[in-house]
């Protein structure tokens, strides 16, 4: 069998986090709104299910926050390092920047929120 691609390059691409192969979303294109938050119910390769129980993906919220709160700190730092402290100039260009990446930050928070749960369970099962 060939090699699983790297877990960063899974991430990124948004593949299945057992097979790394499977796409977790049907629709590629991440600002179509009206198919952003469709997955497929299991994954096309190995058959993981993608949404274990109703409501899985509440839990994704704290990644997104986290995400949310990485972003603002790279926008601040920026600001901040080429102009100085400008408080009202860094919430509206945060909140615009903030705004814009909603569909990245919410593909990307379910990735990383299924990937934390996979690798939990996975410790949680006796190994044979
Ligand atoms: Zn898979």
């Amino acid at each position: 069998m060939a090699q699983k691609p790297s877990l960063t390059y899974s991430i990124l691409t948004l593949r299945c986090p057992k097979c790394r192969e499977g796409k977790l979303f049907s629709n590629p294109n991440f600002y179509n709104l009206k198919t952003i938050s469709k997955m497929p119910e299991k994954c096309p390769v190995c058959s993981l299910e993608f949404n274990p129980e109703p409501g899985f993906y509440w839990g994704a919220m704290y990644v997104s926050y986290a995400i949310s709160v990485g972003i603002s700190l790279i926008t601040f730092l920026i600001m901040y390092l080429i102009w100085g402290w400008l408080t009202w100039q860094f919430i509206i260009t945060n909140a615009i920047i903030l705004l814009a990446l909603i569909p990245l930050t919410f593909r990307y928070a379910r990735c990383i929120y299924l990937y934390i749960v996979l690798a939990f369970e996975s410790n949680s099962k006796p190994t044979p």
